[in-house]
C-alpha cells in the first residue's frame, strides 16, 4: 500500500468532511438534553449502553431531578434504581451524584464549560467532557472518539492507534478545529448508517471512493 503524505491525508479528510456534511448536515448527538447538565447526566449513563435506552430512562429522570442541587441530594439507592437499566449503575449513580456535589461545591450549580474542569468531575473522561461541550457548549476542544469513531476512523485509514487519546489526538491534526464537533458526531452516524462493526455496507457507502477499508474484508 502506498504511504500517504500528511499534506495528502488532509486533502482526503476534506473530501470526506464535504461528503459527511452532505448527509449529515445537522450532525448532534442522539441523547436527548436540554441542557449542560441533562447532557452530561446523559452522557455517563450513556457508558455500554444504546443511545435508546438512555433516551427513555431520562425521560423520566429529567422530570424529577433538575438542577445539579436536586441530583446531589438524590438518594443513592433510589438513584440506582432510577437507572439501573442503563448497566453499570452502581457506578454510574456513585458517579452523577458525586459529580453534582462538586458542581453545586465548587462551580455555584452550574456545569463547567471548560476541559480542565469538567475533566475534574468524577466520571468524567475526555469522550463525555467533548460530548458537552461540543453539543451543549459549542466548544470544539476535542474529537469524541467512541466505538464507532474508533471503529470508521481506523477503516478510513486515519488512525493506526487504539487508544482512545492517541486516536483523538491523530484525527484532530487532520481535521480542522471548527469541525471537531461535527465530525464526530457525523463518524457515530456513518457507523451507524453504513460502517457496522460486522457488516459495512461499502457498497452503498457516500465515502467509497475515499476509504481505503483497512481491515474489512474484500
Ligand atoms: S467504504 Fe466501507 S469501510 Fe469505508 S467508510 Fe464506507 S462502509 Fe466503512
Amino acid at each position: 500500500m502506498i504511504r500517504e503524505s500528511q499534506g495528502d491525508l488532509k486533502k482526503r479528510v476534506s473530501k470526506i468532511i464535504t461528503i459527511l456534511k452532505k448527509h449529515y448536515p445537522n450532525a448532534t448527538t442522539a441523547l436527548h438534553h436540554r441542557n449542560p447538565l441533562e447532557l452530561l447526566v446523559a452522557t455517563i449513563l450513556s457508558a455500554q449502553c444504546t443511545d435508546e435506552r438512555v433516551n427513555a430512562v431520562t425521560k423520566e429522570l429529567f422530570k424529577k431531578y433538575k438542577s445539579a442541587e436536586d441530583y446531589a441530594k438524590a438518594d443513592l439507592k433510589q438513584f440506582e434504581q432510577e437507572i439501573r437499566t442503563t448497566g453499570f449503575y452502581h457506578n454510574k449513580a456513585k458517579n452523577v451524584i458525586a459529580a453534582a456535589k462538586q458542581i453545586v461545591e465548587r462551580f455555584g450549580g452550574k456545569v463547567p464549560d471548560n476541559m480542565d474542569d469538567l475533566l475534574s468531575l468524577p466520571g468524567v473522561a475526555r469522550k463525555t467532557a467533548n460530548v458537552v461541550l461540543g453539543n451543549a457548549f459549542g466548544k470544539n476542544e476535542g474529537i469524541v472518539v467512541d466505538t464507532h469513531v474508533r471503529r470508521v476512523a481506523y477503516r478510513l485509514g486515519l488512525t493506526k492507534q487504539k487508544d482512545a487519546g492517541k486516536i483523538e489526538a491523530d484525527l484532530m491534526k487532520l481535521v480542522p478545529q471548527n469541525q471537531w464537533t461535527f465530525f464526530g458526531n457525523a463518524l457515530i452516524l456513518h457507523g451507524r448508517a453504513y460502517c457496522n462493526a460486522r457488516k459495512p455496507n461499502c457498497d452503498e457507502c457516500p465515502l467509497e471512493k475515499l476509504c481505503p477499508r483497512v481491515g474489512v474484508d474484500r
